[in-house]
């Protein structure tokens, strides 16, 4: 078993970025400017938006990080992302989700500018990169893309299982994963709640992603020998040992499968720090793209 150590890769990407910032600054450009919203009090949420800030910093990007209250109407939200839209000194501008219930998601994403969409969540997004033109690319599977390139994996020809049909990782992971690029060229099964004799469709894959929210679903008995497994999930569990109050599961029993797997990504420190590496980059390219 090897691991893809999602932190190694991140550091390597970060540190591309660091220096490329480093040489705006040194010709007079302007730095990339993350801006970051943030509503209500979900712990989770909170920690991967002070993660992404704190990658900012690293990285020597501007960011800056707006909360709301989860009481926040739909109106103010959209007037503070509309003014967003047109700051020029903002590149780009992330929602981090789930939002509150009263609000509709998918509103507030189609508010955001297409060109500062360094989610890659906006429709147009979307169509562009389901039609393999350039784009913003949602961040998780292009982090995982990003993690297969830096290990070099061959995956052209390979079967993929993808578990989850989310907007934000699972259908997306899919698109990428079947496109005629490197890494790419997968032939490739989209597995959900409603997929019949889903641990068949595992055992017949050669690269699965985990990416259904309930941890560690994928079992041993599911995997093939030597497959390369990608988990995505997180899950918090109350841990009274960490100081947290809890620890974090992947969607992969991973002690169990690691043993036959070729590679494996751990949880944390897998597909969590990719994302936050494919948003910066995002972020880069929307600021060069405004030169
Ligand atoms: P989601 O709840 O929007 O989607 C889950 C998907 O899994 C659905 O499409 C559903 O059909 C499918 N599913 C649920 N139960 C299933 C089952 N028993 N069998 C097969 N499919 C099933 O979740 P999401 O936003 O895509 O996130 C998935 C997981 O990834 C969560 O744990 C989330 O916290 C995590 N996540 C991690 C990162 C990261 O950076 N590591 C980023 C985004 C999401």
């Amino acid at each position: 078993m090897k691991l893809l150590d999602g932190k190694l890769a991140s550091q390597a990407i970060k540190e591309e970025l660091r220096l490329l910032v480093a040489q705006r600054v040194a010709e007079g450009k302007k730095v990339p400017h993350l801006a970051a919203i943030l509503i209500g009090n979900n712990g989770a949420s909170a920690t991967y938006v002070s993660a992404k800030v704190k990658a900012c910093e690293e990285t020597g990007f501007k960011s800056t990080l707006i909360k709301f209250e989860e009481s926040i109407t739909e109106h103010t939200l959209l007037k503070k992302i509309e003014e967003l839209n047109t700051d020029p000194d903002i590149d780009g501008i992330l929602v981090q989700l789930p939002l509150p219930a009263h609000i509709a998601e998918e509103k507030i994403i189609t508010a955001i500018d297409p060109e500062k969409d360094v989610d890659g969540f906006h429709p147009i997004n979307l169509g562009k990169m389901v039609q393999g033109q350039a784009s913003y690319i949602p961040a998780t599977p292009y982090g995982i893309m990003l993690l297969l390139a830096h290990y070099q994996l061959d995956i052209t020809g390979k079967h993929a299982v993808v578990i989850g049909r989310s907007n934000i990782v699972g259908r997306p992971m899919s698109i990428l994963l079947s496109g005629n690029t490197q890494p790419g060229n997968c032939t490739v099964t989209l597995c959900h709640s409603k997929t019949k004799d889903l641990a068949r469709h595992c055992q017949e894959a050669d690269i699965i992603v985990a990416a259904l929210g309930k941890a560690e679903f994928l079992k041993a008995e599911m995997v093939k020998q030597d497959a390369i497994v990608i988990d995505v999930g997180i899950t918090r569990v109350n841990d009274a040992s960490k100081k947290s109050g809890f620890r974090l599961l992947g969607d992969v029993a991973f002690e169990a499968v690691a043993k036959k797997c070729e590679w494996i990504t751990p949880v944390p420190g897998g597909v969590g720090p990719m994302t936050i590496a494919a948003l910066l980059k995002n972020t880069f390219h929307a600021c060069v793209k405004r030169d």
